[in-house]
């Protein structure tokens, strides 16, 4: 299974419709990694933890942060 992969014309984080990669890695001690790269140099980047938290990080392609949350498993 390939997990990553481009995708044309998203909107990106900035508002920009952009073409980009998704990325997904496994780690066995510790999470899920989500990847997203867009054209313009925006960034998404996700993990998901063993116990359900989920963090995840939103990068404008100038580097404002516009996202960083953590979300608790119920
Ligand atoms: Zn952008």
């Amino acid at each position: 299974m390939d997990a990553s992969g481009s995708f044309k014309n998203q909107t990106a984080p900035c508002g920009r419709i952009v073409d980009g990669e998704n990325f997904r890695d496994e780690d066995s001690d510790v999470v899920v990694t989500r990847e997203t790269e867009f054209a313009c140099g925006c960034r998404s980047i996700q993990h998901e933890y063993h116990d359900g938290s989920v963090s995840r990080t939103v990068t404008r392609h100038d580097g404002r942060v516009l996202v960083d949350e953590l979300i608790a498993a119920e």
